[in-house]
């Protein structure tokens, strides 16, 4: 029998989860939910994008800007498996869930889980906001924009296009 080990990159699922932050330290919230990924014995980091600095939309106004970025991921976990581990990290950082879009130490969102499909109000795949968003497909787009959404059957790179021009703002440092 073959056992899957995290190192020997035979993990069989390939997915991309948004890391986003708007309160206490963003940066290191963010640093701090790839750590708690990557310590998952079934989850193996990839590729991880830079991170951007944007304002929030939508939820309370003035609520602080956002740092966002995409991490690539290997997995051995089902997509509701793996969206519950992003929830206890969530958990774990802090995250409370009182106002809807309002500010969040952490928020991770599964994008996209293989070519699958999914529209449960629980897990939808892909999700179902991120070619609207600049901010997610601006960091997909740097690490995968090849990927193709398995929907729209476009890639990364021509979703990014269709939302135009934009400037990018790197994080700050905080
Ligand atoms: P949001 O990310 O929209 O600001 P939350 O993080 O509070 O809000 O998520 C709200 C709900 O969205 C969760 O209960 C979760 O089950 C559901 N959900 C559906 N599809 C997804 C997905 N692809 N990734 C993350 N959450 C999802
Ligand atoms: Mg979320």
């Amino acid at each position: 029998m073959v056992t899957k080990s995290k190192n020997d990159s035979s993990l069989p699922h390939q997915a991309f989860i948004a890391l986003g932050s708007n309160l206490g330290r963003r940066k290191k919230n963010i640093t701090a939910a790839l750590g708690a990924l990557e310590s998952t014995r079934e989850i193996e980091i990839g590729a991880i994008s830079p991170l951007y600095e944007t304002d929030a939309e939508g939820g309370p106004e003035g609520q602080p800007a956002f740092i966002n970025g995409v991490v690539s991921v290997r997995t051995s976990l089902s997509p509701e498996r793996l969206l519950s581990v992003c929830q206890r990290i969530e958990s774990l950082l802090g995250r409370t869930r009182d106002i809807q879009w309002g500010p969040r130490t952490i928020d991770l969102d599964l994008l996209a889980f293989d070519d699958e499909i999914a529209s449960e109000p629980e897990l939808t795949l892909p999700h179902p906001m991120m070619h609207e968003r600049g901010f997610v497909m601006k960091p997909l787009a740097d690490i995968a924009p090849n990927w193709v959404h398995p929907i729209l059957q476009q890639t990364a790179a021509s979703l990014l296009a269709g939302l135009g021009e934009r400037d990018w703002i790197h994080e700050s440092d905080e």
